[in-house]
């Protein structure tokens, strides 16, 4: 804020005061040279019309009739007065000047806030656009690689003739799509590898494989960005948050000081005005043209003081703008914010069952596990994989065979506390995460569920068929990695399988 205006007028007040004090100075001078005692009543013209005025003015009820109780030399007295109202004036000065500090730094804080600040709203258009931009990008990506891992498997049937060719050509179709990639961390790492496992003249049967982990890199790298931009955006949110606060504090503030100062200006106004109009009427001609200059000066203080209010007034009003851009702006985040967890929220679920994919799968096994090693509150882990469910497929058809794994997936669920976790783990096998549990009994749930399964009442081609599941499940234990008791669970479920399925082993 220009402090320009407010400063003039303080010097203003300054030489205003300083006048007075010049006047006080006269008086005390005058009364040395010709001291006279209200008592006496025997002072003359201007003096006494100027002492009954001052009188009138400032002790207010002096009647000219009554007896006069003080004896003390009338200059004195006014001198006290003129020095009452001095001291009055100064109060005054310091009050405006106070007022015009905090005003200007409020409002220059307010303003530097917004200024240094990185979300303007033009800023976060670019980075929703960017964002979703990204997504498209992506989404084309994944497109290509598909693309890629098709010519890569007729590649490993090709005729040797053509085969070099094609063979270079996927690989630098492969090479400049990891180029185009962004991304950071670990997968940038893997990536980087693959680069260069591709420009070392790789076996042309490696590429399908390759296609697919790359795919599977995009998906995981995808999920990180979005897994950031979301935390990023709850960030920005709460700064926006907080930033409004503060705003509308500095506004509230500013508008609470311009209604003190409108105020307090009006209030210096009339006095500064009562203390001339009376001066001119009584004083010297020498003093009464002074006098009035000085008003003439005060009036233009008061001009520029109103001038300085409008401005204040429009910049309080700018002020409330930018409160009302920061809301909208906030809510446009939290909006954002929104979408982008919802999106988050598919990418870790099952688009068949519904459930869980294998990459919820870790991050709550990543998060589990975290919690076993710090509470070590028994924690199982358990693979269930269907029986037999090839021959579901073969006898009954691909779409049976996906509408038994919708309802096993659910039936799951449907036996599971809250707190436990299920995902689909690939194919027709499930993972359960089970927190907390008894460790004497943990195969409780799991018979349960075992059973439930069985219980199913599936009718495929009007006939009545059970499937079973075998289920391998274990205790994660000291010095346990996610990796070691995963292969636990791993090698019970296979001991399952070869005990003759349908039934649990727990290690
Ligand atoms: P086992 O008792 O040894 O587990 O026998 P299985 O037939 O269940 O095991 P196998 O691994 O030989 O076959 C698994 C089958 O699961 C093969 C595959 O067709 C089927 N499958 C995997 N995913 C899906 C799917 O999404 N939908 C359908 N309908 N079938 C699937
Ligand atoms: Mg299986
Ligand atoms: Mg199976």
């Amino acid at each position: 804020m220009d402090n320009i205006d407010d400063n003039l007028m303080l010097k203003e007040l300054a030489s205003v005061i300083d006048r007075l004090e010049n006047i006080l100075g006269r008086l005390q001078q005058q009364e040395q040279q010709s001291p006279i005692s209200i008592s006496s009543g025997a002072y003359s013209e201007p003096a006494g019309r100027l002492i009954s005025h001052w009188q009138k003015l400032f002790v207010g009820q002096l009647d000219s009739a009554s007896p006069e109780p003080a004896a003390a030399p009338i200059t004195t007295r006014l001198s006290i007065e003129l020095e009452q109202q001095l001291a009055r004036l100064r109060q005054g000065r310091t009050r405006l000047h106070r007022a015009q500090q905090l005003t200007g730094k409020k409002l220059h804080q307010a303003a530097a806030q917004l200024q240094h600040s990185r979300f303007k709203p033009s800023q976060t258009d670019a980075l929703l656009k960017t964002l979703e931009h990204n997504d498209e990008g992506h989404e084309k990506k994944l497109w290509l690689l598909l693309d890629c891992y098709q010519s890569a498997l007729s590649l490993c049937t090709e005729q040797h003739s053509q085969h070099q060719a094609h063979y270079h050509e996927l690989c630098s179709r492969l090479q400049q799509l990891i180029e185009e990639f962004n991304f950071s961390g670990e997968v940038a790492t893997e990536l980087s590898k693959i680069q260069h496992q591709l420009s070392q003249q790789a076996d042309a049967t490696l590429l399908p494989g390759i296609c697919l982990r790359l795919i599977e890199l995009t998906i995981e790298g995808c999920r990180i960005e979005r897994k950031n931009s979301t935390l990023f955006l709850t960030r920005l949110h709460g700064s926006l948050g907080e930033m409004q606060h503060h705003f509308a504090i500095s506004l509230s503030e500013g508008q609470a000081l311009f209604d003190a100062r409108t105020h307090h200006g009006h209030h210096i106004a009339g006095e500064l005005r009562a203390i001339g109009e009376h001066l001119v009427n009584q004083g010297s001609e020498c003093l009464k043209e002074k006098i009035e200059l000085r008003m003439r000066s005060i009036s233009h203080v008061l001009l520029q003081h109103e001038r300085l209010q409008e401005r204040e007034q429009s910049l309080l009003k700018r002020m409330n703008d930018m409160d009302q851009q920061i809301e909208s702006l906030k809510n446009e985040t939290e909006n954002f914010k929104q979408q982008l967890s919802a999106q988050n929220d598919k990418l870790f679920i099952d688009s068949l069952t519904q459930i869980h994919n294998r990459a919820g799968m870790d991050e709550r096994l990543e998060i589990e596990y975290r919690r076993w090693l710090r509470y070590q509150s028994p924690l199982c882990i358990a693979l269930i994989d269907i029986d037999y469910f090839k021959d579901i497929n073969d006898k009954y058809g691909h779409l049976a065979g996906d509408k038994a794994l919708r309802l096993i997936a659910r039936t799951i669920q449907q036996s599971l506390r809250e707190s436990d976790f299920v995902a689909r783990f690939g194919g027709e096998e499930f993972i359960i995460l089970l927190n907390n549990i008894d460790p004497e009994h943990f195969s409780t749930p799991l018979e349960k569920l075992r059973k439930q399964v069985k219980n199913i009442p599936f009718r495929f081609k009007e006939e009545r068929v059970t499937i079973t599941a075998s289920i391998g499940a274990t205790l994660f234990r000291q010095g346990d990695s996610i990796t070691s008791a995963l292969e636990r669970a791993d090698q019970a479920l296979y001991s399952a399988k070869r005990a003759g399925r349908d039934q649990i082993v727990m290690d």
